[in-house]
């Protein structure tokens, strides 16, 4: 039998193997392999452990090959999930090996909270955000959870230092709970103000006991992705309502940004000022946008200008940055609003005594972590933001490539409006197309038999009440000369294969 070690030695050569092997074909598992996989799930727990040799050899060759090829595969298209650069899948692996605990700050002790902080800083000069405006920052397990921290930091805000009747100074949300909060702050409601919101954030606002239903639409009726500013102001200025405004910097179905650049964030910053409302950017993979700088993509940089004026912001890590899951942060402007709403109370064994770095206990969901943030330190150091640029511009070309192949087709509609101009349409693709058949009948299969040519795989959504498809460009890895082609073919096939029925 083998030493444990030399196992893990020989695993670890095999993970090595697998990151640096080429894009496989396949994004999906067959279904022999699902149905293998999920057969040999072992029942119940052995009372005698199976043991480490067929341990592995159980995972890898069972478990694995049921498992979806996604981030590494060429022609996975279905969701946003991104892929892992080796430098992330390296350091996600060292993390594991060091298992370190990432919750109190202890400089004598360990740096794992000096490299979390940094790898945060770092990560605001990717996006061009001043690291010293954002004190309050911390990587989470998602976008999700991000917007429970952007929701949660927002209602302390509004219903504790913006209230209008600020009649106790020490009103917190955190020490004497909601209820209570808004009663002595004069407050009946509190509303979460938005545009298109991913659905995370009606989780959030669940969560939280501002409820789902406290969400409310500001949308323009003729563009449902942007503000309508004169009904925002309206429902901004009811008397005894406290507002979040939640802004989503591009959206799940078309990419699409919320608002178009400085002015109009400026606007609602304004407006928030007034009435005393926080800003929350849900820009999950819309706030990487943040790194285009060429003309090319001048229509998405410019919508992602002004978003630093909001009060808080969500960024996935395992979609665009392409480091491993689970890996999501957070930035806040307001360091004193983060122990006011995640204190770890009366517990002086975990204090620190450094008050430059706030102990992430304090200041997240979480008390111990994983040291997500090595997998993101380490990706950053090694390509740089000029690395980091080069990937996402050619995941942004590709999506343009597949938006005008649909746009000169006769057979696809790109959505949601492809009637007017051409360039127009195609500088607002960002790393999302929808698209449907013209053809009503194929339409409804569109999806499944894209899927069962077994070649790309796209996911099913619906626009206008009508079955829509949608490609998401999300891997490092892509490249528009690889790739094009084969959704082409594909594409083509599925269309001469309809006819030929009909
Ligand atoms: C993916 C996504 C989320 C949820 O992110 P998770 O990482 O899955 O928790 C939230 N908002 C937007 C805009 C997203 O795209």
């Amino acid at each position: 039998m083998l030493q444990s070690s030399e196992l893990i030695a020989t695993l670890s050569a095999s993970i090595a193997e697998l990151h640096t092997a080429p894009f496989l074909d396949n994004a999906l598992p067959s279904d022999q392999a699902l149905t293998h996989a999920r057969e040999k799930l072992l029942q119940h727990l052995p009372s005698k452990g199976i043991g480490l040799e067929t341990t592995i050899n159980h995972l890898r060759e069972d478990i694995a090959p049921g498992f979806s090829a996604s981030s590494r595969s060429s022609n996975y298209y279905g969701f946003v999930t991104g892929g892992t650069t080796p430098a992330a899948a390296l350091a996600d692996n060292l993390v594991t090996a060091y298992d370190q605990n990432v919750s109190v700050h202890l400089p004598s002790e360990s740096v794992v909270s000096n490299l979390e902080d940094r790898a945060l800083s770092l990560l605001c000069e990717l996006l061009n955000l001043d690291p010293t405006q954002w004190p309050h920052r911390i990587f989470t397990t998602g976008a999700t959870a991000s917007n429970v921290l952007g929701l949660s930091c927002g209602r302390e805000y509004v219903i504790c230092e913006a209230s209008v009747v600020r009649s106790d100074p020490d009103i917190s949300v955190g020490e004497i709970g909601i209820y209570e909060a808004m009663h002595r702050a004069g407050i009946r409601k509190i509303q979460i103000l938005s545009t298109v919101p991913h659905s995370s954030l009606s989780k959030a606002a669940g969560i939280l006991g501002l409820g789902r239903a406290s969400i409310k639409s500001v949308a323009l009726e003729a563009s449902p992705h942007r503000f309508d500013l004169p009904l925002l102001k309206k429902l901004l200025e009811e008397p005894g309502t406290a507002s979040i405004v939640a802004i989503s910097a591009s959206e799940i179905n078309t990419g699409w940004f919320a608002t178009s650049g400085r002015k109009e964030m400026q606007e609602i910053r304004n407006l928030c000022d007034t009435y005393g409302a926080w800003i929350h950017v849900d820009g999950a993979f819309g706030i990487m946008g943040r790194m285009l700088t060429s003309p090319d993509y001048a229509t998405i940089s410019r919508a992602c200008e002004g978003l630093e004026l909001a009060d808080s912001i969500t960024g996935d890590g395992h979609k665009l940055l392409n480091v491993p899951y689970d890996c999501g942060f957070f930035f806040s402007r307001h360091r004193g609003i983060a122990s006011r709403v995640f204190q770890n109370p009366n517990a002086a064994y975990l204090n620190s005594s450094d008050t430059d770095i706030m102990s992430p206990l304090n200041i997240g969901l979480e008390n111990s972590r994983r040291l997500r943030a090595l997998p993101v330190y380490s990706s950053l150091v090694a390509y740089g933001s000029d690395g980091y640029r080069d990937m996402l511009e050619r995941q942004v070309t590709l999506a343009r490539g597949i938006a005008e192949l649909l746009l000169d087709s006769e057979d696809f509609e790109l959505l949601p409006d492809s009637s007017g101009d051409r360039k127009e349409i195609l500088d607002n693709i960002f790393i999302i197309v929808l698209f449907k058949a013209k053809d009503e009948g194929l339409n409804k299969e569109l999806v499944d038999r894209i899927k069962a040519t077994c070649k790309i795989h796209v996911s099913g959504t619906a626009w206008d009440s009508k079955p829509a498809c949608r490609f998401a460009v999300s891997n490092w890895r892509h490249d528009i000369k690889r790739d094009l082609p084969v959704i082409k073919k594909v594409l083509e096939e599925v269309v001469a294969t309809w006819r030929s029925e009909q």
